[in-house]
């Protein structure tokens, strides 16, 4: 099946659900096991059912497999925040004593999460340059666990040496972590080029609306393999003593292991669960993903070209533009050759910046990205205002750097607001 049919149908059947054509809400906390068999089956993993909501739920279950079938994972696990998705991507690789290494270009909280605070539990962040990934096999060592980086990244809107990166982590047998929330599975779908989990903030244009803050996990078919008799990943291949003792290599013919291991430990005992209501907003969101992805990326390209014909830009950030030197890797390898609807622009420096953030009227001033309203934001002072100098010269985060996250409005609107506030 296509995605848009996938966005629409796949993993409810609403003979379940008294023929509702909605999914259902299953606003519960707990599941009537009927006996105390049945309850000691389902913690055993002997019997596939719902446990307790911090752990499974049905409305999420249908959420998690629409977002693994579009993008072409074997399985999802949803969470509460794009946060909690990167946290436990990593925690689910990575532990004391061992490092990852991170793209230079990712989002403001992914850097401050996988640098500061994971160092805090003893996991170091080493940082590549993913444009090239000349410098990523230098990196690597014996307790590398995984490579992380932003298939199209947010601010820059750069693209990473995918290739390059993939063959680099196979050739060490290391996880690569693609985080495809500007992308979505829309126009992009990392697991077929070889990656082995994607991570995605949900809140974005899953949501669509602005409406819910989630994210989600997403597995490839092979990373099953990747793990089971990987040394690098003795935690999959030794028994687990928080689950008496189960190895999840032994029930890796029947279950996704990388997922079912972040439900059964990280999930369990962190509880960053997403809440049915939410997973209802966002399969709602998903039915119309695909047209709104395509609808922001036409009206974000005509914005884009504007941008590039005005006198006050230094530079237009969009790989949709003919003129961008990813544009040719956006055509072969991007839906319709389709560049999301997330740009940036340098006007140089703060004052000039910030004196368009004041004038705009139809952009809205805010860090969200993939809302059907437009929004402005200002990188260096709001999402990367943690970063050090250092670390944002390092991630090509200049003051003049103006974010645009363009909506379903109209383009022509869109382009006489930017004209005034930039007069
Ligand atoms: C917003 C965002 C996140 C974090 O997601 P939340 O849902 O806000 O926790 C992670 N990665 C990218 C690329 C984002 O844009």
């Amino acid at each position: 099946m296509q995605k848009e049919t996938l966005a629409t149908h796949f993993g409810y059947n609403s003979k379940e659900g008294f023929g509702s054509m909605a999914v259902p809400i299953y606003q519960t906390t707990a599941y009537d096991f009927g006996s105390c068999e049945t309850a000691a089956n389902r913690f055993a993993l002997k019997e596939l059912g719902q446990i307790y909501s911090r752990l499974t739920n049905p409305t999420l279950d249908v959420f998690e497999a629409r977002v693994a079938a579009l993008e072409a994972g074997r399985a999802a696990i949803s969470t509460s925040s794009g946060q909690a998705a990167t946290f436990f991507a990593i925690a689910n690789l990575a532990e004391a004593g061992d490092n990852i290494i991170i793209s230079n270009k990712i989002y403001g909280g992914s850097t401050t999460l996988l640098t500061h605070t994971i160092k805090r539990f003893g996991i170091e962040a080493r940082v590549f340059d993913s444009d090239t990934a000349e410098d990523l096999e230098s990196l690597i060592d014996a307790n590398t666990k995984a490579i992380f980086f932003e298939t199209l990244s947010n601010p820059q809107i750069a693209i990473p040496n995918l290739e390059k990166i993939v063959e680099v982590a196979n050739k060490y047998n290391i996880v690569t972590v693609a985080d495809n929330t500007v992308a979505t599975p829309v126009l992009f779908n990392p697991l077929l080029k070889g990656v082995d989990i994607v991570t995605h903030s949900a809140s974005k244009y899953m949501s669509g609306q602005g409406l819910s803050i989630a994210g989600v996990v997403v597995s490839s078919e092979g990373l099953n393999d990747k793990l089971v008799g990987n040394d690098r990943y003795e935690h999959f291949n030794t028994p687990d003593e928080s689950y008496h003792g189960l190895v999840y290599a032994d029930i890796a013919s029947v279950f996704d292991i990388f997922t079912l291991r972040i439900r059964l430990t990280l999930l369990r005992d962190i509880g960053a669960t997403l809440s049915p209501f939410n997973a209802w907003q966002l399969i709602q969101g998903l039915e119309t993903l695909s047209i709104r992805v395509k609808e922001h990326s036409k009206n974000a390209l005509e914005v884009a070209k504007f941008l590039e014909n005005h006198p006050k830009v230094k530079s237009v950030n969009y790989p949709g533009l003919e003129s961008s030197p990813l544009n040719q890797y956006v055509k072969a390898n991007f839906t319709g050759g389709l560049a999301s609807g997330l740009l940036s622009f340098d006007v140089g420096d703060k004052e000039t910046a910030a004196s368009i953030l004041n004038k705009v009227k139809i952009f809205s001033v805010v860090v969200n990205i993939g809302d059907s309203k437009s929004i402005i934001t200002h990188p260096a002072s709001t999402t990367h205002q943690q970063l050090s100098d250092e670390e944002l010269k390092a991630t090509g985060i200049g003051g003049g750097l103006i974010r645009l996250s363009i909506g379903l409005e109209n383009a022509k609107d869109l382009i006489s607001d930017l004209e005034e506030a930039m007069k």
